[in-house]
């Protein structure tokens, strides 16, 4: 678990106007952080900028008290769940947890061992043996979750998780995430256009426009003020 301190952001792709301007935030070990705003005010930027899969134009980007700018993306041992899972579709579910664990090269034993802690907190025992086509869209989102929970990954990150879910399984899957992460209280940056999803997971929302911070507040105060 780790904090992830921004300390004066700029990503700026181009000639053109910053996609991120002066960002500056600090999110607490074990908080859940919501980024809003709109399309193009810099959430998705900022987001890769965290898990390194985007430069950073200035600024520093510290996680867990070290400065990470110039680390690539497998050294800062973060988790992002992209939307559509990044599942490998030939492998098993019980692979594709184990995924990580077998390019860091892990005894099979210890293996195991993880999956099978990841999988019995994610409910996903019964469902090790099947491949992502025969699993539903929460179940690939657990199994997404699952490769970052054998990581022991310091933090999750989120770009719109659920936005191609249908109403029902969206609301499920709100009601899971954030189960998820209290019980394991690991600090998640969470992007969305969901209001709902922004008041109901988040510790504090941060809302962006134009690459700037506009506020940032608990979504009580953000959604209940006149
Ligand atoms: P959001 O996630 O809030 O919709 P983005 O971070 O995707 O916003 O984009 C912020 C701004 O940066 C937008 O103006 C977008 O067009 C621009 N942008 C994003 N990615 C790139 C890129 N790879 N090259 C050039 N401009 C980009
Ligand atoms: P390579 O270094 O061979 O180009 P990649 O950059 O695809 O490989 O990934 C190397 C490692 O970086 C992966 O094992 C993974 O742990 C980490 N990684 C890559 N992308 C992400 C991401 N979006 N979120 C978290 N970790 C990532």
């Amino acid at each position: 678990m780790a904090s992830i301190d921004m300390k004066s952001i700029v990503k700026q792709y181009g000639d053109g106007f910053p996609a991120v301007n002066d960002v500056s935030l600090d999110i607490a070990d074990g908080e859940f952080m919501i980024l809003v705003g709109p399309s193009g005010c810099g959430k998705s930027t900022l987001l890769r900028m965290i898990v390194g899969l985007e430069d950073i134009t200035s600024g520093d980007m510290v996680i867990g008290g070290k400065r990470v700018n110039d680390l690539a993306p497998r050294d800062r041992n973060l988790s992002m769940v992209f939307q559509n899972y990044a599942l490998y579709p030939h492998m098993t579910v019980y692979e594709n947890i184990a995924f990580p664990l077998r390019l860091s090269k892990t005894p099979d034993d210890e293996v195991r061992r993880k999956v099978e802690a990841a999988s019995d907190v994610l409910e996903l025992k019964e469902h090790l043996e099947r491949k992502p086509a025969n699993l539903s869209g929460g179940q690939r989102q657990r199994v997404a979750m699952g490769r970052a929970i054998v990581r022991d990954a310091e933090a999750f990150l989120f770009d719109e998780p659920l936005s191609n879910l249908d109403a029902k399984l969206r609301g499920q899957m709100r009601t899971e995430i954030s189960r998820l992460q209290r019980r394991l209280g690991i600090t998640t940056v969470y992007v969305t256009h969901d209001q709902t999803e922004a008041m109901t997971l988040g510790d504090r929302v941060c809302v962006l426009r134009k690459g700037k911070i506009q506020q940032v507040a608990s979504p009580r105060e953000l959604y209940e003020q006149p």
